[in-house]
């Protein structure tokens, strides 16, 4: 049996599995993603939830000696909901983005990459094999990319040609030496729609993020949220979704083709009171399974406060001043004081003087201050 055989069979057996899009790549350093990483780091614009050593990103070989090829793999996600909840005056709702809805994306590409791993051993049993989704070294984007699975678009996201950029990535390197396939060009063209579109100015300019601005990883932080961005939050609970909305490569596209990335309405769009009191255990049940879960219950709450500011919703005023009275965690304290503030009912000076009277942590103090400083404005 030639490579190139079994690459076809591959293929074959790719599609069979469920696994929506493949393309092979070669193991030469990532010498232009290494380029573009030291440049991140120095500005500042890394996240800090990357791989720390950057030779270990752009060099396959440290990962698997005598690695040979990279194989890519994509799956198309749902970017519509059937039988969405409306967010109402007396029920609002918060949102987590399409990445995080269904199934935890990672044990889904980890169960078909295990697939393939045991489809390609048994073919070739001398082969060895690392296969990683999102949080292993390689960037799976610039795997992708290399790989021919789609282009890297000016919102940093691979946009496929056939499913936009609703895909989860994943990628396994092998040290069977198939021939690569070809890089598609950009096709962003003059584009700017994402750039533009960004609420926090996050895209720099074309293909470069500063992660820190970025509230798809603002929503994941646990410390209080800066100022600036609260604002911009809305009601994201968990990621955004805005730089892939506007994109004219995902207009019209939405794929139903894997039973476990359907949403529950419920879940992706939760009731934001119904998250502020929510009991470890009840969390685990109703959101463990989503990626969206994966830093705990507690950024999620700090967004649904923010969420609840963010709508004036003044029927949580009773809630946040519990909140304020009663969580041992500073951040939620101090960000439902901030948002008792920004949500001015008769109560809001009354609740937050009394606050101000027994509250001992200097983080929440300086935000029972901004919240009463907009009362006096
Ligand atoms: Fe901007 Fe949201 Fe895209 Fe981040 S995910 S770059 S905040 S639009
Ligand atoms: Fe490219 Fe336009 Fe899509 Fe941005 S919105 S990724 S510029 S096509």
């Amino acid at each position: 049996m030639t490579f190139a055989q079994l690459k076809a069979d591959i293929i074959a057996y790719s599609r069979s599995i469920g696994i929506d899009k493949i393309g092979f790549a070669s193991t030469d350093p990532f010498l232009e993603l290494r380029e573009r990483l030291v440049t991140q780091q120095s500005l500042g614009y890394q996240s800090g939830f990357e791989e720390a050593d950057i030779e270990k990103r752009v060099q396959p070989e440290l990962l698997l000696s005598e690695a040979k090829s990279i194989i890519a793999i994509a799956l198309a996600y749902p970017a519509k909901m059937k039988n969405a909840p409306l967010s109402t005056k007396l029920e609002r709702r918060g949102l987590f983005c399409r990445a995080s809805w269904g199934e935890d994306y990672h044990t889904i590409l980890k169960n078909k990459l295990k697939l393939l791993e045991a489809y390609i051993l048994e073919r070739e049993p001398s082969a060895k094999v690392v296969s990683m989704v999102d949080t292993g070294e390689l960037s799976d984007r610039a795997v992708a990319e290399r790989a021919g699975i789609g282009w890297s678009g000016k919102n940093c996201s691979i946009i496929t040609e056939e499913f936009g950029s609703y895909v989860y990535l994943g990628e396994m390197i092998t040290t069977i030496p198939f021939s690569p396939d070809t890089p598609i060009t950009e096709q962003c063209g003059t584009c700017t729609k994402c750039i533009d579109a960004c609420p926090t100015e996050a895209i720099v300019q074309g293909g470069q993020l500063n992660s820190n601005k970025c509230i798809a990883f603002l929503t994941q932080t646990k410390t209080f949220l800066a100022d600036e961005f609260r604002e911009k939050l809305g009601n994201r609970i968990y990621g955004c979704d805005t730089c892939q909305q506007v994109c004219p490569e995902n207009k019209g596209r939405d794929f139903h083709l894997h039973e476990e990335m359907e949403p529950d309405p419920e879940v992706v769009k939760p009731l934001l009171k119904e998250l502020l009191f929510i009991s470890n255990r009840e969390f685990k049940e109703k959101f463990g399974s989503l990626s969206g879960a994966w830093r705990g219950k507690k950024p999620l709450q700090r967004n649904a406060i923010i969420g609840i500011a963010h709508y004036k919703d003044i029927t949580a005023i009773d809630d946040l001043e519990k909140l304020l009275k009663d969580d041992p965690r500073p951040v939620i304290r101090g960000t439902a004081a901030w948002a008792i503030g920004k949500l001015a009912t008769d109560q809001s000076m009354l609740i937050l003087k009394a606050a101000k009277e027994r509250e001992k942590d200097v983080d929440v103090v300086a935000e029972i201050d901004k919240g009463l400083n907009m009362l006096k404005n």
